[in-house]
Parts: C-alpha cells; sequence; structure tokens
C-alpha cells in the first residue's frame, strides 16, 4: 500500500463511522505514524509503507474508532498557531479558547498589565499561549490537578518560558499570593446533565468539563473571589457555554455595579467570553 492510498483508507474508515473531519484527521493520524509533515507526505503519495507502519495506522486508527481523540494519539494539539503536548490529563485546547487569548492580548494592548493569572491551566496552553506573545508579563498558572500541571510544565519547557509562567497547584484563586490585573479563566461549565453528551467522555478528565447542574458552580465561586485578587482597573475574562451569558453578567454587574462587563461571541455566534474591566 502506497501513501496515496492509505491517506484514502485511512479517511475512508473514519468517514463510515461518522467522524467529523474524517479528511482531516485520517491525515493527521497517517502523518503521525509516520513522523512526518504535510508537505512530506503531499510530496511522497508513491513511497510504500512496510508492514510495521501499515499495523501502526490500523491501531491508530482503532484507537480513533474507540471513540479516543486524535490529540491523545497523537500526543499533540495546536492552539493559537503553537503546537501543545496533551494527554489523557488535561483537557484537549478547543479552537473557541482561542478568542480568549485574542481578547487578553488586545486589552494588554490597551491597560498596563503586568501580571496574569490563569486559572484552571490544564495543559497551559491559554499561559503558554499569553506567555509568548506578551513579552514582559508574568503568568501565574494555576489548576487544582497536578497531573495537570505537569503537562503544563512540558509545554513551558518546550516554549523556554519557565522563567515567565509560574505553575502553582490549588482551588481557583487561592493559591494567588496577591492580586493580579488579569485574571483569565477557562472553567468547567459543563451542566453535569449534558456530560453524557460530550463526546470525548471517559477520554478527557471531567474535572476539567463538569460544571455542576446549570454548569456554572465553578464559574460562579471565582466570580465571587475575583474582586480579591483583582488589582485596581483589573479585568477578568471568562468562557463561558450556551446560554450561561445572561447568569453570569446579571452576578457580575451585581458583585461590580460600576465595572464594564462585556460579551463576544464565538464563530457560531455562541456567546463564548464575558469580561469584566474594573474602571
Ligand atoms: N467547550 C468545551 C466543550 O463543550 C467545554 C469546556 C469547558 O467546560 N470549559 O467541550
Amino acid at each position: 500500500m502506497n501513501l496515496r492510498q492509505a491517506l484514502e483508507n485511512a479517511r475512508e474508515v473514519l468517514r463510515d463511522k461518522k467522524i467529523e473531519d474524517a479528511s482531516l484527521e485520517g491525515e493527521i493520524l497517517l502523518r503521525y505514524v509516520l513522523g512526518i509533515n504535510r508537505a512530506q507526505l503531499f510530496s511522497q503519495l508513491e513511497f510504500t509503507l512496510d508492514s510495521e507502519q501499515e499495523k501502526a495506522l490500523e491501531k491508530a486508527l482503532e484507537r480513533r474508532l474507540s471513540g479516543e481523540p486524535t490529540a491523545y494519539i497523537t500526543g499533540h494539539r495546536e492552539f493559537y498557531g503553537l503546537d501543545f503536548i496533551v494527554d489523557c490529563r488535561v483537557l484537549i485546547p478547543r479552537p473557541e479558547s482561542e478568542l480568549l487569548v485574542e481578547k487578553a492580548i488586545e486589552l494588554a494592548g490597551k491597560r498596563k498589565i503586568t501580571t496574569i493569572a490563569d486559572i484552571g491551566t490544564g495543559s497551559g496552553a491559554i499561559a503558554v499561549s499569553l506567555a509568548v506573545n506578551l513579552p514582559g508579563v508574568i503568568i501565574y498558572a494555576v489548576d487544582i490537578s497536578a497531573p495537570a500541571l505537569d503537562v503544563a510544565a512540558k509545554n513551558c519547557q518546550k516554549y523556554k518560558i519557565t522563567d515567565k509562567v509560574l505553575l502553582l497547584q490549588g482551588d481557583l484563586l487561592e493559591p494567588l499570593m496577591e492580586p493580579v490585573d488579569m485574571i483569565i479563566a477557562n472553567l468547567p461549565y459543563v451542566k453535569t446533565s449534558d456530560l453524557k453528551e460530550q463526546m470525548t467522555l471517559g477520554f478527557e478528565p471531567s474535572l476539567a468539563l463538569n460544571g455542576g447542574e446549570d454548569g456554572l458552580d465553578v464559574i460562579r465561586t471565582i466570580c465571587n473571589h475575583a474582586g480579591e485578587k483583582l488589582k485596581p482597573k483589573g479585568c477578568l475574562l471568562m468562557e463561558i457555554g450556551q446560554g450561561q451569558a445572561e447568569c453570569v453578567t446579571v452576578l457580575l454587574n451585581k458583585m461590580f455595579p460600576r465595572a464594564l462587563v462585556k460579551l463576544n461571541y464565538d464563530l457560531s455566534g455562541i456567546e463564548r467570553i464575558v469580561s469584566l474591566c474594573l474602571t
């Protein structure tokens, strides 16, 4: 079997099982098995796979068909133009969360921001993206899960920013020793009753997704305590789920009557980022 046939075959197997993005995922899995990049794949389509490579591809496809996300099979996921190491100890970074990073960088261009706390950092995708794009800013990356912080540490080492990102283990804002200019957070916000619809359940850590009965348990806690950990003129940026905007904005307006609360929508038109800026 040559690469062209292997690629077609992988895509077809995934498409048959109704895997979304079968075409892209088939290509990623094939490249992963062969350890080659996109350009190498498409310039060597006549290259013949040996039996070991064929077996490895078959095994990767089997894992994918069992429901395991491609990012866990390859151990990598792209986020904000960077490559992140991921495994089942962390949530796989989502494209929607890039909007959080974008908004944070935008705000950092308008306000004086020297310290940021990324709460629930997981793989560290948000913290590392900010550290790479905002030189001079110190980032506290907090997670309650020590295993998740091991993954974040690997990503900090990969991008050589261990002096700018300080990893702290603990619950939400508790490990922060002093107030910061910005708090950014992609916390669990899926309703417990919706968790079973989560395609990746059983693979991704439910601790990173489960937001309790209405999905807002953890977000409510951070809103209630943000005032204690934000400097004057500080900002809070949070990712939220569909249908949660009203509840969160009402709560923030109540807690911070003089602050500016704004919503941003993702590419599917779903309210996704809520920002609070103290004035
Ligand atoms: N957007 C994620 C999902 O639905 C949820 C992430 C989260 O709870 N922070 O898969």
